[in-house]
């Protein structure tokens, strides 16, 4: 363990995936970054169900910073 490594955050840009659309959002981790581009997927795009090629798709524009 190293005390001075700062923990990596995961991005994404959803205009990445959905042309035109301005949502980003970060999370420590893979599956809580899809979560959330799930949920608002779900509420800006009524996506009901990321189907495995969305979250392949969504996987491809993770960012890690
Ligand atoms: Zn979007």
């Amino acid at each position: 363990m190293t005390t001075n490594e700062r923990p990596k955050r995961k991005h994404i840009a959803c205009g990445d995936v959905v042309a035109g659309c301005a949502f980003t959002a970060s999370a420590e981790d893979d599956q809580e970054l899809i979560a959330k581009v799930a949920e608002h997927a779900a509420h800006d795009h009524g996506v009901e169900h990321v189907t495995p090629e969305l979250a392949e798709k969504v996987k491809a524009a993770i960012r890690t910073a």
